[in-house]
């Protein structure tokens, strides 16, 4: 019999006539043939409320303890649901993290699970019971109930989705499904119909915030069908599946992070470690940074710019100060008035010349951009906050975001097949690494040369001449940086195949000598190290070891750039093979 997990967020259970509705959706699957596990979150806004309660007696409640108070949220979603299921004459149990035996790490309010027990679950479920699960909760092996982060009762519905093999893991919400930008900003926005977990990843740190990333991480580790859909309705939501929705398409979707900071280091040492001491002194704080650019130095000096969120600019300055002291760099300069604005897509990775049309349009409403960074699936831009709204709106609208694909309708919405092992035991024994860090490959591209321009004006449209020009000359651009440097001019840094090099030059020298700024520095030969995985960001040490083990074999890091799924790093060409062998000594215990 196919198993079906159900999970509903605290809004889809936030009163006796919402419990009411959810389980009605849970006796119909199971009269249509199905075994029924349901996830729950809190009521409405209980955790919230629990949290404000311990506040109101301390700062410093002890962790331990919090995650004992925020427990009781959901296990009081879960008692009321099985009631209700009970009253409309079914069976059901209602079972709390330890009694399933969901067994975690010992990190409270942040755990992180390391196995869960299936027979409990199986046998009520065989007994013909709607079992009822209580989400974001488990318990340590000293049987110490633990949290796994606010918004983790995702992460349990997918992780019993994958250790029960279900067909299909529905998550109800209070939208029906993940859109292609937040309706809210650009009204033209439009439902998916299916997006890939790597699309999804991406979306979700750029800010379109629908499910806990890390669930979506499960997901994708164990190849579960995530349906995410309303919890009011029962129209179809978004499949997230290992497959795009189209294949023909460069982005699926664009977002917004509202409230970010801008932060520069100006003039520190060009030498292997530098780069390192800044981003220790950050972690050390545990702050994750987010944008990441280091541009090329000019006479031995790199400007390393990279942002944060905004609320933890003034603990990101304290690290900063210490580590520009140390390292005797030149200064620091900040911008606390900047939003970032992302497109997302599979589709990039094999098509030209969506980072150019992106800058041109930007450029055509005048809207000036400060940073940029770009990886294989995502390309991010940093606009003052008062252009954000409007440079969302124009990157939705000039990748025709708004319009339905025309392959879309040939891939319908029902559940992959999960081809996993059905193995009770065996899936069990996966889940002991389940949530660890994994890296799926460490590649070396060897083809590519450098490009750096520096002190351009920073006003609207320089990056897309830069790049409509370049594109013209029938160059394919690899990855792009641009950051803020002396006097708020621009930095640009691209690569290029080899093979181009001479004519990006020759392209970007005219460009420069027009616009007043110095001739363009290059690199014949650059090897840029990639190092894919699952679980980059939300194991915030994956950009800091790769930094560590190249400092630590005396390669100095040109650029950089980093996603969810992936952390590009752009050394010497002649460093290449030595830089590839330092990571893969550095992860050789994660790979896969
Ligand atoms: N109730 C928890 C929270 O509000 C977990 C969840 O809703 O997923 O964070
Ligand atoms: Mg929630």
């Amino acid at each position: 019999m196919s198993i079906i997990i159900q999970k509903f967020g605290g809004t889809s259970v936030a009163d006796s006539q919402k419990i009411l509705a959810a389980a009605r959706k849970a006796v119909r699957a199971q009269m249509e043939g199905n075994q029924v596990v349901m996830v729950l979150s809190a009521m409405g806004k209980n955790t919230d409320i629990l949290v404000e309660l311990a506040r109101q007696i301390t700062d410093q409640p002890p962790a331990r303890e919090m995650d004992m108070l925020l427990s009781t949220g959901e296990q009081v979603s879960v008692a009321l649901m099985a009631m209700a299921i009970h009253w409309l004459g079914h069976e059901a149990i209602s079972l709390t993290g330890a009694q399933i035996g969901i067994v975690t790490d010992s990190a409270h309010t942040k755990a992180r699970i390391r196995s869960i027990s299936t027979d409990r679950v199986r046998t009520a479920l065989d007994d013909g019971k709607i079992v009822i699960a209580a989400g974001f909760q488990g318990v340590d092996e000293a049987l110490n109930i633990t949290t796994l982060g606010r918004g983790g009762s995702d992460t349990t519905a997918v992780a019993l989705a994958a250790v029960l093999g279900a067909d299909s893991c529905e998550i109800y919400t209070d939208v029906d499904g993940i859109y292609t930008t937040d309706p809210r900003i650009v009204p033209e926005a439009r439902r998916t119909r299916r997006i890939s977990y790597d699309e999804m990843l991406e979306l979700a740190s750029a800010g379109a915030g629908v499910m806990h990333n890390r669930a979506i991480e499960f997901a994708k580790k164990f190849s579960v069908p995530v349906h995410v859909r309303s919890s009011f309705s029962d129209t179809p939501g978004t499949m997230i599946t290992a497959e795009p929705e189209t294949s023909g398409r460069p982005v699926c979707g664009a977002a917004k992070v509202k409230n970010e900071a801008r932060v520069t280091v100006l003039g520190v040492p060009d030498r292997p470690g530098a780069a390192l001491a800044v981003f220790s002194k950050i972690a050390a704080r545990n702050v994750a940074m987010d944008m990441i650019v280091q541009n090329v130095a000019a006479e031995g000096y790199a400007d390393i710019s990279f942002t944060v969120f905004r609320d933890d600019l003034p603990t990101t300055l304290k690290a900063v100060e210490e580590a520009t002291r140390q390292l005797e760099a030149e200064g620091v300069a900040y911008d606390d008035d900047v939003s970032k604005i992302s497109v997302v897509g599979l589709g990039m990775a094999t098509q030209t010349g969506v980072a150019e049309r992106m800058f041109h349009v930007l450029a055509e409403q005048q809207i000036n951009i400060l940073m940029i960074t770009t990886s294989e699936i995502k390309i991010s831009v940093l606009v003052t906050r008062e252009d954000a709204q409007k440079a969302l709106r124009t990157v939705h609208e000039a990748f025709k975001l708004e319009s339905e694909p025309a392959e879309a309708a040939t891939c319908g919405a029902g559940p992959a097949v999960v081809s996993e092992p059905r193995d009770a035991a065996e899936i069990v024994a996966r889940m002991e690494r389940m949530e660890e860090l994994i890296i799926e490959d460490i590649t070396l591209d060897a083809s590519q040369a450098r490009v750096t321009v520096v002190e351009l004006p920073d006003t609207p449209g320089v990056a897309a001449q830069v790049f409509e020009e370049i594109a013209a000359a029938g160059i394919v651009v690899d990855m792009i940086v641009q950051s803020t440097g002396r006097e708020g001019r621009a930095n640009i840094t691209f690569t290029v195949p080899q093979g181009n090099l001479a004519k990006s030059v020759e392209v970007v020298t005219l460009l420069a000598e027009r616009l007043g700024c110095p001739p363009p520095s290059s690199s014949p030969r650059v090897a840029k190290l990639s190092v894919f995985g699952i679980g980059m960001r939300s194991h915030t040490g994956v950009a800091r070891r790769m930094f560590q083990s190249l400092a630590a074999a005396g390669i100095n890091v040109e650029m950089i750039s980093t996603s969810e799924v992936r952390v590009n790093v752009v050394v010497d060409g002649r460093q290449g093979e030595k830089a590839l062998a330092a990571l893969e000594k550095e992860f050789g215990d994660v790979m896969m």
